[in-house]
């Protein structure tokens, strides 16, 4: 069975077929799903639906893209959401130079709550960077966190990918394989050792080549393993297995 290692099916956009998309994602060996949270109106929200749906898990945390002014205030709770049953990890987080109503110095005072958090807890980072990657990887490496994380929907150099996996970070390999236009990313994805990979969709956003402008969803984790075994010269059978033992390890917390 596949995991979905980062999927927003709490958002709106899924409210009118969700049962259907699990069913969906269920017949493409999609059977597990964890949902990180973008902001703190959403932590009772991917609670609930892991309430609902038993191969459904979260992680909970603020998105750069989603910020507010409160959420310096808001952040202060995270630790108490994390004892929850189902919370599996913490974000998303991370630093956004693209896209996000905070400065980058209040960004990293808000993703600084999340690292003194994680290095506290056994819980891995689920994080989000866009154009920040020289101030990210100073800032992990103040601190010393026991799980690490992802770097979920990386798209980046070679060098990149291997300062992330040999601080013990791993890599979320999304739809942008499947794009031949991202030379790099792909190149990069196939540089690192296989057991740094966690598979993902990003579902609603991220859509596969072919399905530009859709909604994507969990079921697409199938063909994004597709595009990785052609990557990798892989037979899809042994990288599915490799995997899910890469999930395992990762989120210590799934069942
Ligand atoms: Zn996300």
């Amino acid at each position: 069975m596949l995991t979905d290692s980062h999927c927003h099916l709490d958002f709106d956009c899924f409210d009118a077929d969700r049962d259907l998309v699990l069913q969906r994602a269920e017949a493409a060996g999609v059977g597990r799903i964890v949902v990180p949270a973008v902001a703190a109106e959403h932590w009772p929200r991917v609670r609930a639906l892991a309430g609902a749906y038993s191969n459904v898990s979260y992680g909970v945390g603020i998105h750069p893209c989603f910020a507010t002014g409160n959420s310096l205030v808001e952040v202060e709770s995270l630790p108490q959401w994390l004892q929850q049953p189902g919370c599996v990890a913490i974000g998303e987080c991370g630093l956004d130079a693209v896209n996000s109503p905070l400065s980058l110095p209040e960004q990293q005072q808000l993703l600084e709550r999340h690292l003194v958090v994680a290095s506290e807890v056994q819980l891995p980072l689920l994080l989000h960077v866009r154009k920040a990657h020289h101030l990210l990887l100073p800032q992990l490496d103040r601190h010393s966190l026991p799980r690490a994380g992802v770097i979920h929907g990386f798209s980046g150099s070679r060098e990149l990918a291997a300062e992330y996996v040999r601080r013990g970070y791993f890599l979320g390999v999304g739809g942008v394989i499947t794009y031949a236009r991202a030379r790099k990313t792909r190149e990069a994805i196939a540089s690192v050792p296989v057991d740094a990979l966690l598979l993902e969709t990003d579902s609603p956003d991220m859509p596969l080549c072919g399905q530009q402008g859709k909604r994507n969803e969990p079921a697409s984790v199938q063909s994004v393993l597709q595009a990785l075994s052609q990557l990798l010269d892989l037979p899809s059978d042994a990288l599915a297995e490799q995997l899910a033992r890469n999930n395992s390890r990762f989120f210590n917390r799934l069942v």
